[in-house]
């Protein structure tokens, strides 16, 4: 079995993907070798560029290259499809080669149908049976800024009593502050979705309130806080307030540049609603949550900024603000 002193693999250096690996490479030893790959160049060399002094790294020319060099390897991609061009595709794909006692810890936010076909492809996959492979679907929660101060939240597909289980927390602690077992493989992706579904209408409950108190004439400010201490207080309001100015160091105070695409946003509503369906969960909110968060993912004011630019979406004032 793969340990934190052998090789790591890391897929996808985007918005989640690159500070994730910042802080793998600042934690693990220095001896270990980390395998990266991502599609985008740039983003690789200026990873190897940024982290290189605090151990070796070593860029891959495609996902088979990573298994082949890799015992644990984590993927943190946009969607469904791309996990599993990551995963399935023929000659480069993670599975094209072989998978002997190599752990693949998925972090993506997809379907919960496509996670569990991947982890069958890997159990199907060429490798020695006195030693097979484990996939296990272990999303994160807690943004980018969550990522670069190292302290995620992992929703681990597996249960506390599996005996790989150990190695998992050890891992993500090096990511993350907290690691919860949810169960069994499929259950990290219902924990995520069902939080991003909250988080969404939090966020979206959380501008309209706002709105509703600043054209009284609240500071916004005061209105935050009294939320805080108030049943109306939450992570978005304290952290991430989708006011300008609010909060200062968050990327609602920045233009809404970086942080959770709106476009992700409505990605997991969307994939929330539909697991409802499958579940049979009732649900009279999602409407005018998945409606609001895909009407700001078209409107140009809005697409490919933080979700919480939603605020935007509804037409609330926009305090200037300017950093010290
Ligand atoms: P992103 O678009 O910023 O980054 C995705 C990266 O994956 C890009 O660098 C892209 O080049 C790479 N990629 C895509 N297809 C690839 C392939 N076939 N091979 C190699 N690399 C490939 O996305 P992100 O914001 O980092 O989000 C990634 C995942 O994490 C999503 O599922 C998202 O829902 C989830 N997530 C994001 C946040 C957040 O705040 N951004 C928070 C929690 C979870």
């Amino acid at each position: 079995m793969a340990s934190l002193s052998q090789r790591f693999g890391f897929i996808g250096l985007g918005a989640m993907g690159y500070p994730m690996a910042t802080q793998l490479r600042r934690k693990l030893p220095t001896t270990t070798v980390l395998v990266i790959y991502d599609l985008n160049t740039t983003a690789l060399e200026n990873f190897s560029q940024e982290n290189n002094a605090f151990g070796p790294i070593q860029i891959a020319t495609c996902s088979k290259e990573v298994c082949d060099l890799a015992d644990c390897i984590i993927t943190i991609v946009p969607e469904g499809t791309h996990v599993r061009a990551v995963y399935l595709t023929p000659e480069t794909g993670l599975l094209a080669t072989n998978t002997t006692g190599k752990v693949f810890i998925e972090s993506s936010t997809i379907d919960r149908g496509t996670s569990l076909e991947i982890g069958k492809a890997v159990a199907s996959s060429d490798y020695n049976p006195s030693n097979p492979p484990n996939f296990v679907d272990i999303p994160v929660s807690g943004g980018t800024a969550g990522a670069e101060k190292g302290i995620l939240t992992f929703m681990a597909g597996a249960a506390e009593e599996e005996p790989i289980f150990p190695l998992l927390r050890e891992i993500c602690l090096l990511m993350g502050s907290s690691v919860y077992p949810c169960g069994a493989r499929g259950l990290g992706i219902a924990a995520k979705l069902s939080n991003n579904y909250l988080s969404g209408l939090i966020a979206l409950a959380t501008s309209e309130a706002m709105n509703i108190g600043m054209r009284c004439g609240l500071d916004p400010k005061v209105l935050s806080n009294c939320f805080a201490t108030s049943s109306g207080g939450s992570w978005v309001n304290s952290t991430v307030n989708p006011v300008p100015g609010v909060c200062p160091d968050a990327v609602t105070s920045r233009g809404y540049e970086g942080g959770f695409k709106v476009q992700l946003m409505k990605k997991d509503m969307s994939l929330a609603v539909e697991t409802a369906k499958q579940v049979g969960a009732k649900l009279v909110l999602a409407d005018a949550g998945l409606g609001a968060y895909t009407a700001a993912s078209e409107d140009p004011k809005c697409r490919d900024r933080d979700s919480r630019v939603v605020y935007r979406w509804l037409g609330g004032h926009e305090p200037e603000f300017k950093r010290d």
